[in-house]
């Protein structure tokens, strides 16, 4: 019997990231670091699996990513442990965003008894079903913040401040707006709900399936439609702003103000109801100012003020966003970004013979230990090989240790761009080559 081949490769809309394009996620993720720890963010890591009601309570039922975008985990049939503790057999999914399993973890850890307001950040991968295209992935990354137990309009700008101060920091601000708008609250925003439920209902009938289940049970979803003929009837749809009450007004001028203080170009965009339910009043997204599709936004976010307490616990103002990594990063590439390198090693151990090759082991070791970057290939022979190699890596000293020099307890010093070298005792090498790399 012949065996099949097969050629494994990565899912639809999944992909590997390689060692070329490291530098660029790297520079970001240290940007993402240091910012929030300057505005006094800590990190929280939640799990990658979730029940699937954490998702489905907080982001909605009528939504895309709750009614046709979650991965669910299938477990094994003889995991005895995970059927006892699951009974009710609740599904699991891969997590499909940051946020509500964010304020999950609040709850859990009872942070509500911490100093508020409780400051997070995240950086990790999420997963969606969606049909992939550039820029959108089934595994994508995400560099979340949220400040959980803070009403103040400012802190809604300050958050959209850091994610400027990263767009600024990776070198790809220029050209960017925040389009924001505000949502409501849950005074103001049924008038609004029932103002637009007036105003799509004479089109009823040639809404899609879709579209009508939407109109019955949150009209709101049919201002973030991808379907043309909604886009079209959007443009006569009443705004928002016109509905909101005197406390969401005063909140959405001094986001407003706030912005103007910190700097933050920002679009007034009346359409902007994010995917989400949870939203209240702020909400914003962050796109290139000639590209106004909000498919292809670098991000975004709002306040939640009634999310915190659909999990149990009291009534909680928050606001947060999440900064989409993969766009980002390729943004950086496309507009040619300069990016710190990922560091060269410094020294590269050649041997030859069988001693030196167990020789090389140790001085390989001993070098890192003292901190210098050093590589070494036991499979190669040849001192051609081996110095081509170490060219190719770019160091800049290449250290010998032939049959003699293991035994004298010596090696070749050779400074690969001088094109000298010199023998020096390995006793002495750590001195030696903190002397020189030190100097480079
Ligand atoms: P959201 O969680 O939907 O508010 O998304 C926040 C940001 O994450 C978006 O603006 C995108 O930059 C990014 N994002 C969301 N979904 C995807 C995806 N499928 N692929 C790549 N990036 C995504």
């Amino acid at each position: 019997m012949t065996q099949q081949k097969k050629n494994w490769q990565t899912l639809r809309g999944m992909r590997d990231l390689l060692p070329d394009t490291e530098r660029y996620w790297r520079h970001l993720a240290r940007s993402v670091e240091e910012r929030a720890h300057g505005l006094g963010y800590g990190r929280i890591e939640t799990p990658i699996v979730e029940e699937k009601s954490v998702f489905v309570r907080s982001i909605g039922e009528q939504t895309d990513i709750v009614s046709k975008e979650m991965f669910e985990v299938t477990r094994s049939e003889n995991d005895l442990d995970d059927r006892a503790r699951f009974s009710s057999k609740e599904t699991q999914v891969l997590r499909p965003e940051g946020t509500a399993a964010v304020i999950r973890a609040y709850r859990e850890h009872g942070m509500h008894a911490w100093r508020q307001p409780v400051k997070l950040w995240y950086y990790g991968p999420f997963f969606r079903a969606e049909r992939p295209q550039k820029g959108r992935y089934r595994q994508f990354w995400q560099a979340g913040f949220e400040t959980i137990g803070d009403p103040h309009p400012a802190s809604d700008a300050i958050l959209i401040y850091l994610f400027w101060l990263v767009l600024n920091d990776v070198g790809i601000r220029d050209g960017m707006i925040v389009d924001i708008n505000s949502m409501g609250c849950k005074i103001c925003r049924p008038k609004y709900r029932k103002a637009l439920k007036d105003y799509y209902e004479p089109f009823k009938k040639k809404l899609s399936k879709l579209a009508k289940e939407r109109l019955e049970k949150n009209p709101l979803r049919l201002l973030d439609t991808k379907e043309e003929d909604l886009i079209k009837l959007r443009d006569g749809a009443p705004q928002v702003i016109e509905y909101l009450c005197d406390t969401c007004r005063d909140h959405f001028t001094i986001v407003l103000e706030s912005l103007d203080e910190l700097g933050v170009s920002y679009n007034l965009n009346p359409l902007l109801v994010r995917g989400f339910d949870y939203y209240t009043r702020t909400t914003f997204e962050v796109r290139l100012a000639t590209d106004e599709r909000s498919q292809n936004a670098f991000g975004g976010g709002g306040r939640y003020d009634g999310l915190v307490e659909l999990f149990g616990s009291r009534a909680t103002p928050a606001v947060g966003f999440a900064m989409g990594v993969d766009r980002i990063v390729e943004e950086m590439i496309a507009r040619k970004v300069r990016v710190p390198r990922i560091p060269r090693p410094d020294i590269y151990v050649i041997q030859l013979g069988e001693r030196a090759k167990k020789t090389c082991l140790s001085i390989m070791a001993h070098l890192h230990e003292h901190g210098f970057k050093t590589l070494c290939n036991p499979a190669k022979d040849s001192l051609k090989t081996q110095l081509k190699l170490a060219h190719k890596a770019g160091v800049r000293y290449a250290l010998i240790i032939g049959q003699r020099e293991a035994l004298d307890e010596t090696a070749i010093l050779k400074d690969m761009a001088e094109g000298t070298q010199e023998v020096i005792a390995q006793k002495e090498m750590v001195r030696v080559l903190e002397k020189r790399v030190g100097k480079k």
